[in-house]
């Protein structure tokens, strides 16, 4: 028997898609597809795992992705345990479900990336660069992201996605991160910017059920993920922030549970408890503008450890590259996502002010 028969043959007992995606991280030698319960499970790439149905028909379908940065482990471990259940028959899926380890490479030698940031990638973006393993997986994902949400194979001629299509499936998509810096809202998501218009308050009402109060609205198209599922598919996508970064086995100190539980009745379909909406139980943040890396002489003025979310007087330096300066000009502009070590071109920090819908 070869390796990848034996590996199989463990991850369709135990249900363990960490270890499996650990041994094969770049690549798989055959697509594996098998039956188990009520639905079928097919592994589509390394860290590409599709779950659906066999005896229902389905309506919803949830992408949960983790691991975009290799090094954020919690979600990875969250969603492998929710698989692991799955398979062993502990938890219940109505839906169809997507779930991606998306830089299995970088997960495996503990870092964010290899040679690009992911997560700045997608909309087509990995096309703009040299070839790397990021651009190829980001490729990857986006076909086998387009292949789901239009119920196709990959290897079938695309069919074009009709407006009714659109309307008729519930499509959500969560992309979990957690942080490098602390911050003074633990949980927090950014609500993609929408080309077609509104937030939508319900779906705020179920973030603030997963247990995320804390919502920066994207204000122009991006390369990231969610804004690529967002704009593309229609779907209610959101990158979720869910703690502070640490290597696999130290996530004791984060707490999961509403997420974890809310996610889980979200595959089953079963109804979240939702509350009136209210700006009142919300941190709701716009953003006022990104602070780029334009040179090497890039530096904050602001301390290493500053949270995300930490708030500025008016007139406070918060950082300087060659001949400009960003001050704070506004009463409660805060800082989100610092980080001097970002290539020159790159976004070293975003500054967002509190805002209400
Ligand atoms: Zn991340």
């Amino acid at each position: 028997m070869s390796n990848f028969e034996t590996a199989s043959q463990l991850f369709i007992r135990d249900g363990d898609f960490l270890n499996f995606t650990r041994q094969y991280d770049l690549s798989i030698p055959q697509p594996l597809v098998f039956q188990k319960h009520n639905f079928k499970v097919e592994l589509l790439a390394a860290g590409i795992l599709l779950l659906e149905p066999k005896s229902l028909i389905t309506t919803t379908d949830i992408i949960i992705s983790t691991g975009i940065h290799g090094d954020e482990t919690a979600p990875i471990e969250m969603a492998c345990q929710c698989i692991a259940d799955i398979i062993l028959g502990k938890q219940d899926i109505t839906c169809r479900i997507l779930f991606i380890i998306g830089n299995p490479i970088a997960m495996n030698t503990g870092e964010r990336f290899i040679d690009e940031n992911l997560n700045r990638l997608f909309s087509g973006h990995y096309r703009t660069i040299p070839t790397c393993y990021e651009g190829r997986r980001a490729e990857t994902i986006e076909l086998h992201v387009n292949a789901f949400f239009n119920q196709h194979s990959i290897t079938q001629v695309e069919a074009p996605q009709t407006p009714n299509d659109a309307q008729r499936r519930q499509r959500y998509h969560y992309d979990l991160h957690t942080a490098i810096k602390g911050s003074k809202y633990e949980k927090f998501a950014v609500y993609p910017f929408r080309e077609k218009g509104n937030w939508q308050s319900q779906q705020l009402q179920r973030l603030y059920a997963l247990d995320i109060k804390t919502i920066i609205f994207g204000n122009a198209p991006t390369t990231t993920f969610s804004y690529f599922t967002a704009n593309v598919f229609d779907a209610n996508a959101f990158t979720v922030e869910l703690g502070q970064l640490r290597p696999f086995g130290q996530n004791y100190g984060l707490d999961l549970t509403k997420i974890n539980r809310g996610l889980r009745r979200l595959m089953a379909e079963k109804p979240l408890v939702l509350q009136p909406f209210d700006n009142k139980d919300f941190h709701l943040f716009q953003i006022l503008c990104q602070i780029t890396r334009r040179t090497k002489n890039f530096r904050f003025h602001i301390p290493a450890d500053t949270k995300n979310f930490t708030s500025f007087p008016v007139g406070t330096l918060i950082a300087e590259d060659q001949d400009r300066q960003y001050i704070t000009s506004l009463p409660n502009e805060a800082i989100v996502f610092p980080n001097m070590t970002v290539q020159i071109g790159h976004r070293a920090g975003l500054m967002v002010l509190p805002t209400t819908v």
